[in-house]
């Protein structure tokens, strides 16, 4: 009793306890070697008892001082030749040196230590990869203060400093990827919702590789292609060669990436935009990868990424997400393409490329809409080709198409461009014109009825739009009418 616990347990601590608990300090500290040292040489002073300690981090032909307590506290930031030094040595062999006197030791300098006041020194090696990163440097104020013994003391510390070393710099790289990917995937998913999917492209890839030069090019004709996209140098317009004879050309039609790993070298493609480029003022190229745009269908475009550096093994993986990138980037382009053909289909008689009777309703609405608002009345009138069905029998179906072609084009160039043309069914078409009188319609119309080709006729009746009518109404007057040109023997225009 009354003898307090802990003074028997404080007197016990031994060298090793001391071990241990710096061990798992440093497996607990964080960060790089520069974090790393300021608690390596506190824990080597704390475990070993020597006077003073420091870390010397490899810095060329140099070491530098970053981190240094106790004796050696005044070197923090201190940049010494390695030439010549005891660290010198420990760096070039990763082998320990102990100096057990420095007044007697030509390999240190003795002007410092005398400055400093150091007896004696060890200098162990702090190993990264299999290199010698740094040294741990331990000092006395005594000659034979610091020895072997101190040494296996911080033997295990420096190892222990070595590992956590290994595992930021491996979680470091892991980061980096990490964050390399989600980067990609974040400007795969701004590529695909993208307005213009080809310009976000090149920024984002510009933004990723730290790519001075990138570029989109696309078909342009069925022999060329052109930059239709530019980032760095404008090379907008640019043509290359829809073939093999350029790197571009041939990523497009292999749909494989060409790779100019290093253009200051590479004979084995004859970049022409290259140079074509370096001719426009790009003089930093270096390297250049071609990609294609991949879509389900073949390549949709070529993305080129010119770069500073060469392109070598380690930045290769770099170019595997471009790859995907630009296989977003296709798909994007692909699916506007199609959208905008569906939007264009939606509207237009893929017969004759004519206005669809969708469009000739939102005319019709348009219209009524402006003769409300006080603006004089509209036109309209239906045109049902004579006996189109005989026409078909005797010259065949692909010849009545060809026909309805025909008389789509004669009609639109006898038209305004103000006026609407369409194709309501098979045979029977509406021309809708604004600011119009009956007799100007009939006149206009009389027109269309002899510009039928192959000698063929048509049958028209036209009418007023009157009032505020349904339009329905104002319909199926001009149907009437049409019966009346049909039953009156056909190839005439009944206006009412
Ligand atoms: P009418 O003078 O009374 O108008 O006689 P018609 O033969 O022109 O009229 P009908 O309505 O009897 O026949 C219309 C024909 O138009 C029948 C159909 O086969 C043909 N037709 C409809 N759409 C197309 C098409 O897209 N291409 C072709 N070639 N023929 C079509
Ligand atoms: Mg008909
Ligand atoms: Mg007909």
């Amino acid at each position: 009793m009354g003898e307090p616990v802990f003074a028997g347990v404080v007197s016990q601590i031994t060298p090793s306890d001391r071990l241990v608990s710096a061990l798992l300090e440093l497996s607990a500290a964080h960060g790089g070697v520069r974090d790393l040292s300021p608690v390596l040489t506190e824990l080597a002073c704390a475990v070993t008892g020597a006077d003073g300690a420091a870390v010397e981090l490899v810095d060329g032909p140099d070491v530098l001082y970053i981190a240094a307590t106790g004796l050696l506290a005044g070197t923090e930031g201190l940049q010494v030749a390695r030439d010549g030094s005891l660290s010198g040595v420990v760096i070039a062999t990763a082998v320990t040196q102990v100096c057990a006197d420095t007044a007697n030791d030509t390999r240190v300098d003795h002007a410092a230590c005398e400055r400093l006041g150091i007896g004696s020194m060890a200098i162990v090696p702090i190993r990264h990869e299999n290199h010698t990163i740094a040294v741990l440097k331990l000092a006395g104020a005594e000659a034979g203060a610091v020895g072997e013994a101190h040494v296996r003391l911080a033997e295990p510390l420096v190892q222990a400093a070595s590992a956590r070393l290994a595992q930021a710099a491996a979680a470091e790289t892991a980061a980096a990827q990490l964050e390399l990917l989600n980067d990609v995937a974040a400007a795969g998913k701004d590529v695909l919702l993208a307005e213009d999917p080809a310009q976000r492209l090149v920024e984002a890839v510009s933004r990723i590789v730290r790519a001075p030069h990138v570029f989109v090019l696309m078909p342009d004709g069925p022999d060329m292609l052109r930059v239709s996209h530019a980032v760095g140098a404008d090379l907008v317009g640019t043509q290359v060669a829809r073939d093999e004879t350029s790197p571009s050309g041939t990523a497009f039609v292999l749909g494989r990436p060409q790779i100019v790993a290093d253009f200051t070298k590479s004979p084995k493609l004859s970049p022409t935009e290259v140079e074509r480029a370096i001719a426009a003022g790009i003089t930093d190229a270096r390297a250049v990868a071609y990609i294609p745009l991949e879509t389900p269908d073949g390549p949709a475009g070529v993305l080129s990424v010119v770069m500073h550096e060469p392109i070598t093994t380690s930045n290769a993986e770099l170019l595997g997400l471009l790859r995907l990138l630009a296989a977003e980037a296709g798909i994007a382009i692909t699916r506007d393409d199609l959208r905008r053909r569906l939007a264009d289909q939606a509207r237009t008689d893929p017969l004759t490329g004519l206005a669809n009777r969708r469009v000739w309703n939102e005319r019709m609405d348009a219209e009524r809409e402006r003769v409300r608002r006080g603006d004089s009345t509209f036109a309209v009138a239906l045109l049902d080709l004579d006996f189109f069905k005989r026409y078909n029998d005797t010259f065949g179906h692909p010849a009545g198409d060809q026909l309805l072609r025909a008389v789509s084009v004669a009609w639109a160039s006898a038209l305004r461009p103000t006026d609407l043309l369409a194709r309501l069914g098979g045979e029977e078409f509406g021309v809708l014109l604004p600011d119009i009188d009956l007799r100007a319609a009939d006149t206009i119309m009389k027109r269309l009825g002899g510009v039928v080709p192959h000698e063929q006729t048509v049958s028209i009746g036209v009418t007023l739009y009157i009032g505020d009518e349904d339009p329905d109404v104002t319909m199926q007057r001009a149907d009437q009418a049409l019966y009346a040109a049909k039953s009156g023997g056909r190839d005439q225009v009944v206006a009412r």
